[in-house]
């Protein structure tokens, strides 16, 4: 079996507070990251930022992401940003149905929408999932699967390679190091998502898929969370923005 090629996604949210920082961060990250040949590292970024960032990678290192999208291409829709603009300036992949978005009352018809535009108009797509709160009956499990049916629903066997699915408890985001989850239990739950995206297509169709996990991720518990957990990969909040530390983990899952 190929070996799925690894990947970091970086999700700024509304970070930096200034264009200097942005720049600064980025430029150091995009100078380092050339040396790990054996993980991809997308850019997901506010996008009054994205045409300064343009500039200091000329060369297009960093796939450039966004963290939302609208869910119609073109009209009256005051403040928002659709996908053909997105990809017009060179934006590759949005974070689609982040658990932040969702509290501002994203629905998953919303977020269903949003991934089918995003994937006709030729972008790549990280969908998020992930449960408020455990419970001991499982009813968790119920819910994660049907998040994932309702976000892909419409979705072509021939689009699935421009998916990623990033998996992030929403009780695991924005804590500590110590709180994110341990590799065992997102081992679990990678084979979950992967069998419950295996029943939605084929196993052959979701082969290539990768599965994310995202939640409180640092250079200290990344080694357990990818090597333990068995993802392809992480989605970071914070760390991201701190290019030492995101690079500390980009070197980490390169060498698992
Ligand atoms: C996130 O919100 O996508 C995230 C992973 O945040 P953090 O790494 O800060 O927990």
């Amino acid at each position: 079996m190929k070996k799925r090629h690894k990947l970091v996604v970086a999700n700024w949210k509304m970070n930096p507070q200034t264009l200097e920082e942005a720049k600064k961060v980025y430029g150091a990250i995009k100078k380092k990251v050339t040396q790990y040949k054996n993980v991809d590292v997308w850019m997901c970024v506010p996008y009054i930022y994205m045409s300064e960032l343009k500039k200091v990678d000329r060369k297009k290192i960093l796939p450039l992401g966004a963290q939302n999208v609208y869910l119609e291409t073109a009209g009256a829709f005051t403040g928002e940003i659709g996908p053909v603009m997105l990809r017009e300036i060179g934006v590759t992949v949005s974070i689609i149905g982040h658990s932040e978005r969702r509290a501002l009352g994203e629905s998953d018809n919303d977020i269903n929408k949003k991934i089918t535009l995003s994937l006709k108009e030729g972008l790549r797509v990280v969908v998020c999932i992930g449960e408020k709160e455990r419970d001991v009956e499982g009813e968790y499990l119920a819910f994660i699967k049907e998040q994932l049916k309702s976000a892909l629903q419409g979705v072509e066997k021939k689009e699935l390679e421009r998916v990623t699915i990033a998996y992030e408890p929403v009780w695991a985001i924005g804590k500590s190091d110590t709180e994110a989850m341990k590799g065992k239990d997102v081992h679990e739950m990678a084979i979950f998502i992967r069998k419950a995206l295996s029943d939605l297509y084929s196993p052959e169709d979701v082969l290539n898929m990768r599965i994310l996990y995202g939640g409180s991720v640092s250079s200290l518990n990344t080694a357990d969370i990818v090597g333990e957990g068995h993802v392809d990969g992480l989605l970071v909040g914070r760390q991201s923005l701190f290019a030492p530390g995101f690079l500390e983990i980009i070197s980490l899952v390169n060498s698992l």
